[in-house]
């Protein structure tokens, strides 16, 4: 019986590969991996291995999550090194919530390997801070409902000081727009597109929660960043703040009601 790794592979740049993971790519038996991973990762994999595209992206399903679970379990059975390799985090929208199920149903040893989740890549492509002890005091991770599977995403967390997350946006940036004007937050309230955050493709777009609506949509992936944290004003009004020269101006520049 051999092991199943559910490793991260971060979003892009191979340098942010964990030493875990790189060191199980070169030693699998077998990786079966989603479309979101890196050609330069997809390198590092052991010239023996064998390897499986999974990936689903753009609704063009390859194999449904009860295959891939399947194939999971049978390939435990046969190779000692199983990697399951998905893009940024496994925990994080990665399904790997139905793969553990599977594979401890089935009693396969099986071991996480996390990765640097597509929030943490896009917060350090744009150089901002997620948290600021000023103004931001909890970050969320979430996605739209879309689909049957999908659970709706709880707006009840969001206040003034959340940053937010937003992962699989879509490709309508007005309906993004509108659906966060109608969960209260602010019309100016700073926002920033990440489309292929820390691989060779990266574009960064600055933005609002009104002004999305009519921004040119970036390639896929991209993931937004929505909050008093996703400028780049904040860092004049930090300095200011930390120099003890805080000025009514300056907050009420990034403001929300
Ligand atoms: N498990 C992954 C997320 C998979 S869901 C993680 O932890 O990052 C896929 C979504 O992740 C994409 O639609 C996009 O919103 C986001 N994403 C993944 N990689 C990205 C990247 N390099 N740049 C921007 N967004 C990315």
């Amino acid at each position: 019986m051999g092991r199943v790794y559910l490793v991260g592979a971060g979003p892009g740049d191979p340098e942010l590969l964990t030493l875990k993971a790189a060191r199980l790519l070169a030693s699998a038996n077998i990786v079966l991996h989603d479309s979101l991973v890196s050609r330069e990762i997809l390198e590092r994999i052991s010239p023996v291995a064998e390897i499986i595209d999974v990936g689903k992206r753009c609704g063009r399903k390859l194999l449904t999550q009860d295959e891939i679970n399947a194939l999971l379990v049978s390939y435990a059975a046969s190779h000692e090194v199983v990697v399951r390799l998905k893009g940024g985090d496994p925990s994080v929208f990665g399904r790997a919530g139905e793969e553990i199920e599977a594979l401890r149903h089935a009693k396969v040893e099986f071991e996480i390997v996390p990765g640097v989740t597509a929030a943490l890549g896009a917060a350090a492509a744009a150089g901002i801070s997620l948290t600021n002890r000023r103004v931001a005091s909890q970050v969320l991770l979430s996605t739209f409902s879309r689909g049957l599977d999908a659970n709706a995403m709880d707006w009840g967390c969001l206040t003034p000081a959340t940053t937010l997350a937003l992962y699989m946006p879509g490709p309508d940036y007005a309906e993004v727009s509108r659906r966060l004007a109608d969960a209260g937050l602010p019309a100016d309230l700073p926002c920033v597109i990440v489309s292929s955050a820390t691989g060779s493709q990266q574009q960064i777009r600055w933005s609002s929660v009104s002004a999305l609506a009519t921004e040119e949509k970036l390639p896929a992936p991209a993931l937004m960043i929505v909050g008093r944290v996703a400028t780049q004003q904040i860092r004049e009004i930090g300095d200011a703040f930390w120099h003890g020269e805080r000025s009514e101006a300056a907050i009420q520049r990034v403001s929300v009601s």
